[in-house]
């Protein structure tokens, strides 16, 4: 699933862990996060992937969803928090429409942000490069 783990840190560039477990949902993500030169993606299948990630590269930002097999997304924010490596990096999660109260768990479990599904690639693209504080859009 790592489309481009081979080019992590080529010329400085930063890193981002997407996970979700919707295929159309996670190349749709990675295709716009594609369109930040400075970043780098790496896609995960579910929580439990993305943990498996995580031992093996250090992510610049982590953007999740939350309704995942095995182990969810506020699972997921809960253990990242726990770790001394990623209790700072930042988290966005993508939600449903609706689902307030996991947004909320999610925010109160330490996550920074949120974007609701359907997802605009200009939406995750702005907060992405807010979040990493890259200038321009
Ligand atoms: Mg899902």
């Amino acid at each position: 699933m790592t489309r481009s783990s081979e080019q992590a840190n080529a010329g400085g560039r930063m890193n981002a862990l997407v996970v979700e477990d919707s295929p159309p949902m996670r190349k749709m993500i990675v295709f716009a996060l594609s369109r930040i030169r400075e970043l780098s993606v790496t896609e995960a299948d579910d929580g439990v992937d993305a943990l498996r990630r995580i031992a093996s590269t250090k992510f610049d930002i982590i953007i999740t969803d939350i309704n995942m097999p095995i182990l969810d997304g506020l699972k997921l924010v809960k253990r990242l928090r726990a770790d001394d490596a990623y209790k700072d990096v930042p988290i966005i999660i993508i939600t449903t429409e609706g689902a307030e109260e996991d947004r909320q768990r999610a925010l109160a479990l330490g996550a920074n942000a949120y974007i609701t599904k359907p997802i605009q690639a200009p939406t995750v693209i702005k907060l992405v490069r807010e979040i990493l504080g890259m200038s321009g859009g």
